[in-house]
């Protein structure tokens, strides 16, 4: 009986399952649809305060399944961390705002430049792209919901940076929070819960394919190593399914591989058929074209374009 009713007063306060030992977190998954751009995963943490969201997501639909865990579990959403300032894990950043007025949003301090430079150059491609009126209204919607954040980048923006990796108190609750500068982006926040042994990458690790778009490859390679430093049993990556430990030595295997492949004189094809090999239990069979174009794609732009260009993400981003 008296057990009963502790389950149920837990219940109550919303610390169920987590609490209790059996769910150390919950897992809401990013789409990575073939047609318009991908959410990144979000993980729901349980804290004193209320629920922690890491990363939400970029379509409409992705911040509303956070919202609605929320409310099914009857806390409040306390505070927000980005992993990193890509659109596909901030944009959420809004509707959890219009929701929790009073939610506190971390991240590091890399927007500021990204807003400057590559997101003022999105800017114009967008409004390219919605002056065309052969681009379908789906792509549309998720222009125009690029456009709000960008022309209003206090929807997203932080109101506490990270400015260093140490253990930091968010929400009432001690975690170990970890910088990455000038990897993924000029600033990625990664976190690790010794207590738990659970580490969220955000998108150092991605299943599919690292997202080079804004990448430092050798600051990349040398956070992997930080987290490879980290006795963690489960992590939770950027995009795709939770890893083990020996996943996630595999993915930084093929993710070195790759780069060393890249910076070499081997065929393009050969780069790419490395990396389809090397990380194939990553790569679903419907995401195979679209993993071998963004591979291609990346050696590119990223690993054999000019060394300035190979360098462009490897300091601040300032406006030219
Ligand atoms: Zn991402």
């Amino acid at each position: 009986m008296r057990i009963a009713a502790m389950l149920a007063t837990m219940l109550l306060a919303g610390w169920t399952t987590a609490a209790m030992g059996a769910a150390p977190y919950h897992l809401i998954p990013g789409a990575v649809p073939l047609d318009s751009g991908p959410d990144g995963n979000t993980i729901v943490l349980d804290a004193p305060k209320g629920l922690i969201v890491f990363d939400t997501g970029r379509h409409p639909e992705h911040a509303q399944a956070i919202i609605d865990y929320a409310k099914a579990r009857h806390r409040p959403i306390a505070a927000v961390v980005n992993s990193h300032w890509h659109l596909d894990h901030t944009t959420g950043n809004w509707d959890i705002r219009q929701a929790y007025p009073h939610v506190q949003v971390y991240a590091s301090g890399a927007l500021e430049g990204a807003l400057a430079t590559f997101l003022k150059n999105s800017r114009v491609q967008i409004a390219t792209m919605l002056a065309d009126p052969k681009t379908p209204a789906a792509v549309r919607d998720q222009l125009e919901r690029g456009v709000a954040v960008i022309d209003n980048p206090d929807r997203i923006r932080p109101n506490h940076i990270v400015a260093k990796s140490g253990p930091m108190t968010i929400a009432g609750r001690r975690l170990e929070v970890h910088l990455a500068k000038f990897a993924a982006t000029e600033g990625d926040v990664w976190i690790y819960d010794p207590k738990t042994r659970v580490l969220l990458s955000g998108d150092l690790v991605v299943g599919l394919v690292p997202f080079m778009d804004t990448a430092c490859a050798e600051g990349w390679s040398k956070a992997l190593d930080s987290i490879a430093a980290v006795p963690f049993r489960t992590l939770i990556p950027g995009h795709g399914p939770v890893m083990t430990r020996a996943d996630f030595l595999t993915w930084r295997n093929a993710y070195n591989a790759f780069v060393d492949c890249g910076h070499s004189t081997a065929d393009k094809k050969a780069c790419v058929a490395g990396w389809m090999k090397d990380a194939a239990e990553f790569i679903d069979s419907d995401h195979r074209d679209y993993v071998s174009e963004a591979a291609d794609y990346y050696l590119t732009t990223r690993l054999r374009s000019s060394p300035d260009e190979q360098q462009r993400y490897c300091k601040p981003l300032k406006a030219s």
